[in-house]
C-alpha cells in the first residue's frame, strides 16, 4: 500500500470512540456522543462537545449515545458519528483508509454488518473486524499467540466481557451487558431508594469515579452528592460515604464475578490451569472501580492485574492487528 492510503483501528465503544493511526497512535478519544436537532435531525456537536451539552440544552437538542450494549442502536446517528471522528483523524484523502473495527464478540451477523457498513459509509476503503477480547488482551500484552492460556476481563460502557485466549482465538468467551453504565444506573437508584435524591447520569458516573469500590479498605471516601430531593423537589447535597456506594453496585460487581467463573469452568483444564498461574488481567474503563482487581482475586483465588492503561486497551490492540490488516481483510472482505 502507498504512502497516502492510512491504515487505522477503531474502537468503536459504548462509552468512548479512540482511533488509533498505524505509525502515528492514538489521534482520537472521544465520548461516543451525538448531539442533535430534534426537530431538523441535524448533528450540532460530536463527542466531547456534545457530551458537555447532555442534561443542560435547550430542548430541541438531544444528546444521544448511538451505541448501546456494545452495538448499534442507531445506525444514522453512528455513521455520522464515526464520518465526523475519521474527518478528524485526518486520515481521508483522495485514497481512503483501511479499518479494522472491534466489536463484542457476543454480536450477531446482523449487528456486525451494521458495524461494516456504518465504517465504509463513514469513508473508509475496506474493513475488518477484530474481536473485542482479542484486542483487549492484544493490548494489555497478553501472549496471545502462544500455546498457553491468558484470561482478559474487559469491562467498557454498556457489556462485560470475558474470555478465555490462546494460539491466535478465544478458546471461550461470556459477554453480559453489565458494565459501567449499569453500574451508574444502580447509583441512581440506590440514591433515590435509600436517600431520598434524585440524581442525574452524570452526577451518577462522577460519584462512581471518586468513590466507587468493590473491597472494603482503610481509606474510605466520601462525596457530597447534589441532587435534587425527592419528596420537596428542591435541590440538596448529601455527603455520601464510599460503603455506601459499594453496597448500591455489589450486585453487579456479584454478577460479572459469576461471568468469569463460568467462562473459566467452560475452559479446558490445562488452558485454566494457566490462568491460574498467570492470572486475570482487567481492562476497560470499569477495570478502575477501586479494589475490583482485589474482590476478583479473593473470590477467584486467581491472582488479577488492571491493564496499565485500561482504556486504551482495545485501541492499541486493535491498532497492532494492522499489521495483519492484508490476511485480515482477505478472510472479512465486503467489498
Ligand atoms: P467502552 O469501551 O464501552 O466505550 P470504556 O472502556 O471507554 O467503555 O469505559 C467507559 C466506562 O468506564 C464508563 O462507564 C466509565 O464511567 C467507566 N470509568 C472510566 N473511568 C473510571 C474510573 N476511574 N472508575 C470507575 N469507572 C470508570
Ligand atoms: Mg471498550
Amino acid at each position: 500500500m502507498g504512502l497516502l492510503t492510512k491504515d487505522v483501528a477503531i474502537d468503536l465503544g459504548t462509552a468512548n470512540t479512540i482511533i488509533y493511526v498505524k505509525g502515528k497512535g492514538i489521534v482520537v478519544r472521544e465520548p461516543s456522543v451525538v448531539a442533535i436537532d430534534r426537530y431538523t435531525g441535524k448533528v450540532v456537536a460530536v463527542g466531547n462537545e456534545a457530551n458537555e451539552m447532555i442534561g443542560r440544552t435547550p430542548e430541541n437538542i438531544i444528546a444521544v449515545r448511538p451505541m448501546k450494549d456494545g452495538v448499534i442502536a442507531d445506525f444514522d446517528i453512528t455513521q455520522s458519528m464515526i464520518k465526523h471522528f475519521i474527518r478528524q483523524a485526518n486520515v481521508v484523502n483522495i485514497f481512503k483508509p483501511r479499518v479494522v473495527v472491534c466489536i463484542p464478540s457476543g454480536i450477531t451477523e446482523v449487528e456486525r454488518r451494521a458495524v461494516e457498513e456504518a465504517v465504509i459509509q463513514a469513508g473508509a476503503k475496506e474493513v475488518a473486524l477484530i474481536e473485542e477480547p482479542m484486542a483487549a488482551a492484544m493490548g494489555a500484552g497478553l501472549p496471545v499467540d502462544k500455546a498457553t492460556g491468558s484470561m482478559v476481563v474487559d469491562i467498557g460502557g454498556g457489556t462485560t466481557e470475558v474470555a478465555v485466549l490462546s494460539m491466535g482465538g478465544i478458546v471461550s468467551s461470556r459477554s453480559i451487558r453489565i458494565a459501567g453504565d449499569a453500574l451508574d444506573s444502580a447509583i441512581i437508584n440506590y440514591l433515590k431508594k435509600n436517600i431520598g435524591i434524585n440524581v442525574g447520569d452524570k452526577m451518577a458516573e462522577k460519584i462512581k469515579m471518586a468513590i466507587g469500590s468493590a473491597y472494603e479498605d482503610n481509606e474510605e471516601g466520601t462525596y457530597d452528592v447534589r441532587g435534587r430531593d425527592v419528596s420537596t423537589g428542591l435541590p440538596r447535597t448529601v455527603q455520601i460515604r464510599e460503603s455506601q456506594i459499594r453496597e448500591a453496585i455489589m450486585e453487579n460487581i456479584e454478577e460479572m464475578i459469576e461471568a468469569i467463573k463460568m467462562t473459566l469452568e467452560h475452559t479446558p483444564p490445562e488452558l485454566a490451569a494457566d490462568v491460574m498461574e498467570h492470572g486475570i488481567t482487567l481492562t476497560g474503563g470499569g477495570a478502575l472501580i477501586k479494589g475490583l482487581d482485589r474482590l476478583i482475586a479473593e473470590v477467584t483465588k486467581i491472582p488479577t492485574t488492571v491493564a496499565e492503561y485500561p482504556l486504551d486497551c482495545v485501541a492499541v490492540g486493535t491498532g497492532k492487528s494492522l499489521d495483519d490488516i492484508k490476511s485480515m481483510l482477505s478472510k472479512n472482505r465486503i467489498r
